[in-house]
């Protein structure tokens, strides 16, 4: 069942309207349109094939609230706009032909509610010179100010807004000033913004040296900086306001997984997917709180549904993949070289409550290891088992799975999304994030507010009796359950919030599912307000040494226009 927020967003953008804005489908109609153009695809390998089974089961996982597409999908599939994919990256090359360019294409993905990621890279430096005027260059953050303007202008006019990943990597020559550029919060708000970080230049972190800027269109050193001030000037800027986050690119490009057909420079708007220039992926999630049984003596993760939900999913975001309608011809050709697919999870804070296992234990980092082994070995199963009608997927020859026996039909299979609609509408906890606080504000979309109260904690407090109203309002002043008396211990450790988990375990969660991820995982490690510049910098440290390919940190209350707020009371 859709909860009553659930139907506000889907009322609000993905229902479809007739001209005087009247609602003219249901959710149901909403399932009907896009399980049915879903499963057309079929019918390109197996023309004859009678394809209402697999309509009725694609229809059955989103009403019931097992799996939903990323929203380009639910919002596009079967409607003119045609344009299913959540993810993009484009090349930003060192001329005015293709800084324009670039911001052309970002235009028409953001009208259909794709987000865009750009390296800003390749843009030679502020002050050098530009031979065919004989001026000087101004380099790539005000380049950034006008990609950030167009998104600016396109906002009202598209689905939803416009979003974007600007990167820059630390030895390009502006990188201070990119470090910076977001230091007042009401700049470049269109964009997240991450530093591509280099094992050169962690090494040189650690061993405090100094490393070279090389100037990327002479590849010539323009000067040296030393590591540590940069790195710690990276840690002051996201201590301050959040941003900006990092991304590893040598531990991307060795999950490179076609390395022949480009280089990994930057990932979508949050971060979860690394993709070559051109490439676009499609995203899915998996409702965990739907995978849990009652063995008859506890609750546990019904494994069995699961991968049944594991194998529908990968057939369905393989097929979204033929029938999207791209927004170039050049993302069509080069998404379709790789086909790579998103499959992820949400819910998952909601299904360890349900298991009655706290999110910063080893029980919760032992649970994300079975469940995202399970998925990513499932999917990989589930994508060969597509090749063997489709054919592996066109670059899989020069891939590094070339010589495996296994073809498969996806060059990657998972992604951990952030959810942050699609959770809304299956009513559960967002990706793989903790929750946020058990009563809440939400700002989503247009400035609305969804004032909530966790459902599984109402429930518990019922059952236990300590429920009242003044209890439920002095938790939502206060954020978190874990130092109310009157709640049961083991309650106020079970219903855990992002600021009652220390920093430490929310990276040790990221790098667990990072471990059995293709691409990457969006997730944010919130600090407390009084946390400190020395308490970010040990976290983006041991998010290096576990092998996560970024981190977005957040400190409670460093930006003046929060997305959830604590201590609001309804
Ligand atoms: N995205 C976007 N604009 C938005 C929200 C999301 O372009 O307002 C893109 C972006 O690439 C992001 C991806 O969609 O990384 C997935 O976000 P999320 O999982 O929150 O999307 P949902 O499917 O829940 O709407």
């Amino acid at each position: 069942m859709i909860s009553e927020n659930g139907l506000k967003v889907l009322e609000r953008r993905y229902l479809a309207k007739n001209e005087e804005g009247k609602l003219i489908e249901t959710p149901e109609g909403l399932f009907k349109r896009v399980s049915s153009f879903i499963a057309s695809a079929d019918k390109i390998y197996e023309p004859d094939k009678d394809i209402s089974e697999l309509e009725k089961k694609f229809y059955d996982i989103m009403y019931n609230l097992d799996f939903l597409p990323n929203s380009p999908t639910l919002m596009n599939a079967g409607r003119e706009l045609g344009q299913l994919s959540a993810c993009f990256v484009l090349p930003v090359e060192d001329s005015m032909e293709g800084i324009f360019d670039a911001i052309k294409h970002a235009a028409i993905i953001h009208k259909s509610g794709g987000g865009t990621g750009f390296s800003f890279s390749r843009l030679r430096s502020k002050g050098s010179s530009v031979n065919s005027t004989g001026g000087v260059a101004s380099g790539p953050i005000s380049f950034m100010k006008v990609f950030n303007s167009a998104t600016e202008a396109v906002k009202q006019g598209g689905v939803r807004r416009g979003a974007n990943m600007g990167i820059l990597r630390v030895d390009h020559p502006d990188i201070l000033e990119f470090i910076q550029c977001k230091k007042n919060d009401k700049e470049i708000t269109n964009f997240n913004i991450s530093v591509g970080i280099t094992e050169k230049f962690m090494e040189a972190v650690e061993k405090d040296e100094e490393y070279e800027l090389i100037e990327p269109h002479t590849k010539k050193v323009k000067g040296k900086l030393k590591a540590r001030e940069v790195f710690d000037l990276i840690v002051d800027m996201a201590w301050n306001n959040g941003e900006p986050g990092i991304i590893f690119l040598d531990r991307m490009n060795r999950d490179n997984v076609v390395p022949e057909l480009g280089e990994i420079e930057s990932t979508n708007p949050c971060g979860e997917q690394p993709l070559l220039p051109f490439e676009s992926c499609n995203l899915g999630s998996i409702n965990l709180v739907n995978c849990i049984k009652d063995n008859g003596i506890k609750k546990e993760i019904d494994f069995d549904k699961l991968g049944d939900l594991v194998d529908t999913a990968v057939h369905f975001l393989d097929n979204v993949i033929d029938v999207n309608k791209y927004p170039l011809e050049k993302i069509d050709e080069m998404t379709k070289k790789t086909r790579k697919i998103g499959l992820g999870v949400m819910g998952f804070a909601d299904m360890l409550i349900n298991l009655g296992i706290p999110y910063d234990s080893e029980d919760a980092i032992e649970t994300a290891e079975s469940v995202m082994s399970f998925i990513n070995e499932r999917s990989k199963q589930a994508s060969a088992k597509l090749a063997e009608l489709r054919g592996a997927f066109p670059a899989f020859e020069k891939s590094i799975y070339a010589n495996k026996s296994m073809k498969l039909r996806n060059a990657t299979t998972t992604t951990i999304a952030p959810t942050g609609t699609i959770s809304i509408i299956a009513g559960v906890s967002s990706g793989i994030e903790p929750l946020f606080a058990v009563s809440f504000i939400r700002n989503v979309m247009d400035n609305d507010e969804l004032p909530e109260v966790n459902p599984l904690f109402e429930k518990v407090a019922k059952e236990r009796g300590f429920y009242s109203v003044e209890l439920m309002r002095k938790i939502a002043k206060m954020g978190s359950v874990r130092h109310i008396e009157e709640i049961p211990e083991d309650v106020r450790r079970v219903f855990a919030t992002a600021h009652d988990i220390d920093p430490i375990w929310h990276i040790r969660m990221q790098a667990m599912f990072q471990k059995y991820t293709d691409n990457a995982v969006s997730k944010t490690v919130n600090f407390r307000k009084e946390a400190t510049r020395e308490d970010v910098r040990e976290v983006y440290m041991l998010a290096y040494k576990l092998g996560c390919k970024g981190v977005t940190i957040y400190r409670d209350g460093s930006r003046e226009s929060q997305v959830l707020n604590i201590g609001a009371v309804n």
